[in-house]
């Protein structure tokens, strides 16, 4: 007899397996990553099809197979329904969901950062899909970039100099190359290097440590410029790590 499970799970990619069937790769809150059968969702007026959309958080029950799961009822927990109607709000979902799902597909399942990792994610699209402007936008899935690489181990040290361990006052650089922030002393002799506005270096050190949905005085400060300036730097940070590019805004270039 096949064993079934329940878990809560966020559709990150949805992508044909038959005529008949999808696959929907998910962020679930017990096991991570998981990829599962949805049987009969192609179908027109299949009412597994609605829920297996991408960005839909569901409450899932399924059976546990070798290496695809089955799912066997799902119930939306919400729908983020107002990130589809804006390319913005699209487009950035889609990078959160790629970011996903470069990282997580070789994590142990027993992960217990799993729990952590599907909340930011659901407070991150339920953000993006309420927002009102491209500021909010942003500011969100900056907190969702700070805050996953720091569940994941690689957290930015925002105020420490990584090689003389000392606190940097000020003209702090960022070292591409080693991944952290120095002290303008040490960086004399590190190549690919950029500066960082003390500033903007207290406003993500502040994202890092605020729970996501408290609002900080910069919430409303942060404007679209320093708002994409720090969203690229992140992206640079996480290309590196992961060693694979995000693809999605390199397709929006080429449409625009
Ligand atoms: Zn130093």
């Amino acid at each position: 007899m096949k064993k079934n499970f329940t878990t809560e799970a966020i559709n990150l990619k949805n992508y044909p397996l038959n005529d008949n069937d999808s696959i929907v790769v998910m962020f679930s809150k017990t096991k991570g990553l998981i990829r599962a059968v949805a049987k009969g969702a192609k179908r027109p007026k299949s009412k597994l099809g609605a829920r297996v959309q991408m960005f839909i958080a569901n409450k899932l029950m399924l059976f546990e197979g070798k290496n695809l799961d089955t799912i066997a009822e799902a119930q939306s927990l919400n729908t983020f329904s107002k990130i589809r109607n804006d390319l913005d709000k699209l487009s950035y979902s889609m990078y959160l969901a790629e970011t996903i799902n470069n990282f997580c597909s070789n994590q142990n399942k027993q992960d217990e950062n799993n729990e952590e990792i599907y909340d930011l994610i659901f407070n991150a699209f339920d953000k993006i899909s309420t927002a009102k402007t491209k500021e909010e936008v942003l500011l969100s899935v900056l907190k969702f970039q700070i805050k996953l690489m720091n569940i994941l181990g690689w957290g930015i040290d925002f105020k420490m100099c990584s090689i003389c361990q000392k606190e940097i006052e000020t003209n702090a650089v960022f070292s591409f190359q080693m991944g952290s922030f120095l002290c303008p002393k040490c960086a004399k002799n590190s190549p690919n290097c950029i500066k960082i506005h003390d500033k903007i270096r207290e406003f993500m050190q502040t994202l890092l440590i605020f729970d996501f949905n408290k609002e900080t005085k910069y919430d409303s400060l942060a404007n679209l410029a320093v708002l994409e300036k720090c969203f690229l730097f992140m992206k640079k940070y996480i290309d590196n790590i992961s060693h694979k590019k995000t693809k999605i805004f390199e397709v929006l270039d080429i449409v625009q």
